[in-house]
């Protein structure tokens, strides 16, 4: 069931699991909470808009543990409000610098918007994201005790070095950030590194075949195994010769029926 929550629509996935997604903004991004027993976890804390942290705790009562899958601005909009944040060491200095009002007003240029007003006290002209340290870090093969309920986190870099995966075994949920979605898959800014998404793509693919339902973090939720595959698939095709269907001065397209490499020139031939 979904609810609006003005510029937040809140979905109960099932089994403890919400997603909170931003419809607003054409990158369409998804945060989501896992209630165990004891703790409740948040993966990502939002693009900066609204009253995030309130919200979460509308959903949960508990002070939630924060896990960033990467810090980009898109998903550490409210990072600074929560006491308990983990994110990958190669993100966490990333995670500490503002984000200025300049940079988040680019990325809110009236063509990005949907037509869902912006809720009372946000003011675009001021806007920021504050920088925060975080309470801890996230490793590969880490184990997050929620009671009732373990998730699994991965190390996922390619679109950004310090990118991690969760997967929860109990509800056979993943939610691979921004490494796999039904969209434009962006691998063309100076983070991206196409030698080590290909690694993440067997890691996601082995993941995939332990899953039933697949949440990204952006786009429309949600995929299932079979595109993690398909965009395996698709990048191997890629360095077998496929040629881009567009070329621009900062990335290579290439167009698959449910998703899109958006991919720095250059990348392709390391691989090739
Ligand atoms: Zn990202
Ligand atoms: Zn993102």
């Amino acid at each position: 069931m979904k609810t609006s929550h003005g510029w937040f629509d809140v979905t109960e996935i099932g089994n403890g699991v919400w997603s909170i997604a931003e419809p607003g903004h054409e990158e369409q991004v998804h945060s989501y909470l896992i209630e165990g027993e004891r703790d409740v976890a948040v993966l990502d804390t939002g693009m900066g808009v609204g009253d995030f942290r309130s919200l979460v705790v509308e959903l949960s009562e508990r002070e939630p543990l924060v896990i960033q899958s990467h810090a980009h601005w898109d998903h550490i909009g409210a990072s600074a409000a929560f006491e308990r944040v983990l994110i990958h060491p190669a993100e966490a200095e990333a995670l500490a610098r503002d984000f200025p009002n300049a940079e988040l007003r680019a990325w809110f240029r009236p063509e990005t918007l949907r037509g869902i007003p912006f809720p009372d006290g946000f003011d675009l002209a001021t806007a920021m994201i504050p920088g925060s340290e975080a309470s801890g870090m996230l490793h590969d093969g880490q184990e997050i005790d929620l009671g009732g309920r373990t998730l699994e986190i991965t190390h996922t870099p390619g679109h950004s070095p310090g990118g991690i995966t969760v997967y929860d075994p109990s509800t056979r949920l993943l939610f691979p950030a921004d490494a796999v979605n039904l969209g434009p898959l962006y691998l063309f800014g100076l983070q991206a590194d196409l030698v080590a998404y290909q690694e993440t793509l067997d890691k996601l693919c082995a993941l995939a075949e332990r899953s039933d339902a697949v949440y990204p973090s952006h786009y429309e939720v949600p995929m299932t195994p079979a595109d993690v595959l398909a965009t395996r698939a698709a990048l191997a095709e890629i360095i077998a010769g496929r040629g881009p269907d567009e070329v621009t001065a900062d990335r290579e397209v290439y167009a698959f029926e449910r998703f899109v490499y958006w991919i720095r020139p250059g990348e392709v031939e390391k691989l090739r």
